[in-house]
């Protein structure tokens, strides 16, 4: 197993024996697959925020750069600060959208940035103005989402007035779907309309970016006609898909897992409860299992729900996940013993923990559970 550098101790310290594991090897191959799904002319972007969900940005950015990624995003600034330090020289565009005080910063990484009003898209013309050399900029096209950038209603105003600025390169026009991972793809085709008639717009008025793109995953397997020149890809990356119902790759693996070793086992009387609250009863005599990873790492806070893999099978969670640890049944796996590896997310033997399965428990997406694990768990990279 090749453990990351940055999660062994300097003293020795053993390995924490709750982590995240990241498969290095599983993500160069999905961003393959990816990128053989794609048109040879279509580039592919890698949508890197919020640490890469959860596995890591520079080195999760390093493999899909070499993969098959041409770009790569980010949201704020100092995501952008860490690629570059990292040595990371790809495109890098900055999603969301600006304050005045960042714009110098913008300049200084060597980053795109998305633009969806005209006041920061003055203040970058005057930069690019003022250095000569203009700012290059992806105008950001509100089509619906209705969270950043220009409203598509108003385009004929605000594209005349981005084409009179100087100093700004256009390096890309996009747009982003409120809806492309479901069965309904009415919305996401009105979407698609407002986007082209902005870029029709857009072109009267002088502006012919390099790059057009609208698509996130759900986007990229749904929306062939909506491909333009990029694909923005975040989540797929993971081998974690936007919906149940959207089209399937075949071959993509999982990325992340969590896991972590038994730490402790309780022998259970009937009667006998277990944890906070006395939330779960023992029925029978009852060999409890404890793992050392609780809501302080970000497994969602439930109780008498999920379950862990455990020598293969599924050993269901009792009573509630405290801070630091969780307690699960593990009477029918009487082989099962301190230090055994269990399983919260990914797979053991012929079982699975989706992140849809612990999405349904933490009342939330998938999204969330991929970037929900806390700083505490380290990261543990196999296939580097
Ligand atoms: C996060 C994000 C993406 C990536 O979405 P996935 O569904 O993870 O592929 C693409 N575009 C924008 C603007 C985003 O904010």
């Amino acid at each position: 197993m090749n453990t990351d550098a940055s999660n062994a101790a300097p003293t020795g310290r053993p390995p924490r024996p709750a982590w995240v594991e990241v498969d290095l090897a599983a993500l160069a191959q999905n961003f393959r697959l990816i990128r053989a799904d794609l048109p040879a002319g279509t580039r592919l972007l890698y949508v890197a925020k919020d640490d890469a969900y959860g596995i890591g940005a520079v080195r999760a950015s390093e493999v899909a750069l070499a993969h098959g990624a041409d770009l790569l995003a980010v949201f704020t600034l100092g995501e952008a600060a860490a690629l570059r330090d990292a040595g990371i020289r790809a495109p890098i565009l900055l999603l969301g959208e600006r304050l005045p005080d960042e714009l110098e910063w913008v300049v200084q990484l060597g980053v795109e940035t998305c633009v969806g009003n005209i006041g920061i898209a003055q203040a970058l013309s005057g930069v690019g103005t003022r250095r000569g050399r203009p700012v290059r900029i992806h105008v950001k096209v509100n089509t619906g989402m209705n969270r950043f950038g220009f409203a598509w209603r108003d385009v004929e105003g605000w594209s005349r007035a981005l084409a009179g600025l100087p100093g700004l390169g256009f390096a890309g026009v996009l747009g982003h779907f409120a809806q492309s991972d479901e069965t309904e793809k009415a919305f996401a085709r009105t979407q698609n309309e407002r986007f082209a008639r902005c870029l029709a717009v857009l072109e009267e008025a002088g502006i012919r970016p390099d790059l057009v793109h609208h698509c996130n995953s759900g986007g990229f397997l749904d929306l062939p006609e909506a491909h333009h020149d990029v694909v923005r890809v975040g989540l797929l990356a993971q081998g974690v898909y936007p919906s149940s119902v959207c089209r399937r790759l075949a071959g993509l693996r999982t990325v992340l897992s969590i896991k972590a070793r038994v730490a402790a086992i309780q022998e259970l009387a009937p009667g006998d409860t277990v944890g906070y609250g006395m939330r779960w009863t023992a029925e029978r005599p009852s060999r409890i299992g404890v793992l050392p990873l609780g809501y302080g790492d970000g497994f969602p806070r439930v109780r008498n729900e999920g379950s862990a893999l455990v020598g293969g099978r599924r050993a269901p969670i009792v009573g509630g996940v405290t801070m630091d640890a969780l307690m699960v049944d593990l009477t029918d796996l009487p082989s099962a013993g301190i230090g055994d590896e269990a399983v919260l997310l990914g797979r053991q033997g012929d079982e699975e923990i989706t992140a849809q399965d612990v999405a349904v428990l933490k009342r939330s997406v998938s999204y969330d559970v991929l970037t929900g694990w806390r700083a505490r768990l380290p990261r543990v990279y196999l296939g580097a």
